[in-house]
C-alpha cells in the first residue's frame, strides 16, 4: 500500500492478528476499517465502540491540514476529531476502508482513552509497549 502523505511503499505490521501498514518515511499508520477497534478491543478498551462510531460518523471537521486520498480507493479523506487534548485529527474514508493517523497520532490516542478509563490502566502500558515495539515510539 501507498502511504497517503508521501507516497513511500508502507510496510504491513502484524500484532495479535491485527494488520496495520505503517510508513518508514513519515511514521504515519493506517489501520483498516475495523483494526484499529480490534486493537482496543484486545486490550479492554472494547467500550471506545461508540467513540469510535462517533469518529466515524462525525462531521467533517475543518482543519487546514491538507486533504489526504485513502489509499484504497483514492478519493479524499475526510477530517474527524477524536478529542482529549491535545486534539487528535485523523483522516477517515468515507466509504470505510480505514483510518489514517499521522506519526505519533495513534499514541496521543491511546494516551487519552486510557486516561478516561483510569481503570484500564494496565491497557495503556499494553498498548504503549506495543506502539513502541513496533514503531519505535516514545512517550
Ligand atoms: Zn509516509
Ligand atoms: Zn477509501
Amino acid at each position: 500500500m501507498i502511504c497517503p502523505v508521501c507516497r513511500s511503499d508502507m510496510i504491513v505490521v502484524e500484532y495479535r492478528s491485527i494488520e496495520l501498514d505503517h510508513c518508514n518515511g513519515c511514521k504515519g499508520v493506517w489501520f483498516d476499517s475495523g483494526e484499529l477497534e480490534l486493537l482496543l478491543k484486545s486490550q479492554g478498551l472494547e467500550e471506545t465502540k461508540a467513540f469510535f462510531d462517533g469518529i466515524l460518523n462525525s462531521q467533517e471537521s475543518l482543519s487546514s491540514e491538507k486533504k489526504r486520498k485513502c489509499p484504497v480507493c483514492g478519493h479524499k479523506m475526510k477530517k474527524g476529531k477524536t478529542g482529549g487534548q491535545p486534539e487528535t485529527l485523523i483522516d477517515i474514508c468515507r466509504d470505510q476502508h480505514g483510518l489514517w493517523f499521522d506519526g505519533g497520532e495513534v499514541a496521543q490516542l491511546v494516551k487519552y482513552l486510557a486516561a478516561k478509563h483510569p481503570s484500564k490502566h494496565d491497557s495503556k502500558a499494553q498498548v504503549m509497549d506495543f506502539l513502541e515495539e513496533v514503531f519505535g515510539a516514545s512517550g
